[in-house]
């Protein structure tokens, strides 16, 4: 309906435009069919990456979370979160199942950006530097025990082959991450240096991917967490996994029965409905033929493919008039960020789209072009809300595939965070959208899609607590 509006009220420059949006709507449409088999597959290439390494595109990660944070933790903990784009340190004092928790204090710095390309020491020197700082500032509720060290959980949110709970080694950076010395390496190992070079004494007693962490935070206040997911500069999903569906664990042994997997769902591509922009953008990125889902569904991207469609429409439908800015033809210079900024403006001239673009791309729009550009940020955000949506179910699916009855017979919380979920209203929409669609109403009164708001320093934290070396 709003396409034939705008083919209505369209003047000559954006006629010209239009076939490239009925072709990007129709590369990029997600009918519930698509939807389904999407779903279907996550479930399929999960098992397939649990049976054996290296099984399918999702790497199916053992975690070593055997067990989640029960309320009863006490004492001093720190968390480190190094994620997309900035780094966090945090303590808390938890104070058992009374109290829990004392007090929280954190601070975040941004990552420079010559860090991320920059040497693996470089980085760490950066992060241990920062953690001390922080933990000179230790004082007021927060009391560590005589003769004891500090303990950390360490949030690191890429992929890890984790050899145990507080070891692991770096696979690749993801989401614009080119550190030189890094992957094969060990990272407790690689911060554990660092911190000697900053003379701290601070153990890690938990390395976790992020989504483990959110997992964790939010299982400390609700025991119907079962799942969690990271909507933010990347993307990626956890769950807890029966031991026995795991063939690739080959005997070893968790007292609980049950464990957490890393999924790391960003390398997921079994029938992404792809468009000529996205093959482009792969194509021209640091980890080409890598996260593919990612590059669809997650914040650092989406800003990116709108910016490339634009492109084209300028080009072939001369969209913005007849010059190009340079600034627009920038890679990354339109930001998820402004284009959630975008379809927030309901006013009548579309003023803030305007501004937005010149902002962001030096472009001049006439109302027509911005009702256009709308219409592309519309499509990509839906694609990917919907896509992230059917991935949430493919998950949930696997679970229920093995447990009959037991996933969706009850009440099951999804734990989410990412500022790609908490800040952009529409893709949030169309995520639900698609699982309500995909799980039908009553499963889908079930399902509970909780925003965990960086629960994954706490959660970090509490794994630190669970895997003490001290008693507690
Ligand atoms: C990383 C994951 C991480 C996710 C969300 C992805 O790029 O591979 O390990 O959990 O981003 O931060
Ligand atoms: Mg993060």
């Amino acid at each position: 309906p709003r396409l034939s509006m705008l083919l209505r009220s369209t003047t000559l420059s954006t006629a010209a435009a239009l076939p490239v949006l009925t072709k990007l709507q129709h590369d990029c449409a997600t009918p519930l069919p698509l939807l389904r088999n999407i779903a279907d597959n996550m479930a399929a290439d999960m098992r397939a990456g649990l049976a054996v390494d290296g099984g399918s595109d999702l790497k199916m990660i053992l975690s070593y979370v055997d067990s989640l944070p029960t309320g009863h933790e006490r004492g001093l903990f720190y968390a480190l979160d190094l994620g997309g784009t900035n780094f966090r340190v945090l303590r808390t004092q938890l104070g058992g199942r009374d109290e829990r928790v004392i007090d929280t204090e954190f601070e975040q710095v941004s990552i420079p950006q010559d860090l991320m390309s920059g040497t693996s020491d470089e980085l760490f020197d950066f992060i241990a530097s920062a953690l001390a700082k922080f933990v000179k500032k230790e004082g007021g509720k927060f009391v560590l025990p005589n003769g004891r060290s500090r303990e950390t959980g360490f949030t690191f949110s890429f992929p890890v082959k984790q050899t145990s709970i507080d070891s692991g080694i770096l696979i690749k950076w993801t989401k614009g991450f080119s550190v030189s010395g890094t992957p094969g390496k060990d990272i407790v190992a690689c911060l554990n240096e660092a911190m000697g070079r900053q003379g701290l004494d601070m153990r890690v007693s938990a390395l976790v991917n992020d989504t483990v962490a959110t997992l964790a935070g939010a299982r400390y206040w609700d025991d119907d967490v079962m799942v969690a997911v990271i909507l933010g500069t990347g993307t990626n999903a956890c769950y807890v996994e029966s031991v026995e569906a795991i063939p690739k664990l080959q005997g070893r042994k968790s007292t609980y029965g049950k464990t957490i997997i890393n999924t790391e769902w960003g390398a997921f591509s079994n029938g992404l409905p792809l468009t000529e922009y996205d093959r482009a953008m792969d194509a021209e990125s640091i980890n080409p033929g890598e996260q593919l889902y990612e590059k669809t569904i997650s914040g650092m991207y989406l800003g990116e493919i709108v910016r490339r469609v634009l492109v084209r429409m300028a080009e072939t439908g001369s969209l913005f008039g007849k010059h190009i800015p340079e600034k627009l033809q920038t890679p990354f210079a339109l930001g998820t960020p402004n284009i959630s900024s975008m379809q927030q403006d309901t006013s009548e001239d579309l003023e803030a789209v305007g501004s937005i673009l010149y902002e962001a791309t030096g472009v001049d729009s006439n109302l027509d072009a911005r009702k256009m550009v709308v219409e592309v940020c519309d499509t990509i955000a839906k694609r990917g809300g919907r896509l992230a949506g059917a991935g949430i179910v493919g998950i949930l699916q696997k679970m229920e595939e093995d447990s009959k009855g037991v996933v969706f017979g009850k009440r099951m919380v999804v734990a989410m965070d990412g500022g790609l979920y908490e800040h952009y209203p529409q893709y949030k929409r169309y995520l639900k959208n698609a699982v309500a669609e995909l799980l039908g109403p009553e499963l889908s009164s079930h399902v509970v899609i909780e925003h965990s708001k960086d629960g994954s320093g706490i959660g970090a934290a509490l794994l630190a607590a669970t895997n003490s070396i001290y008693e507690h």
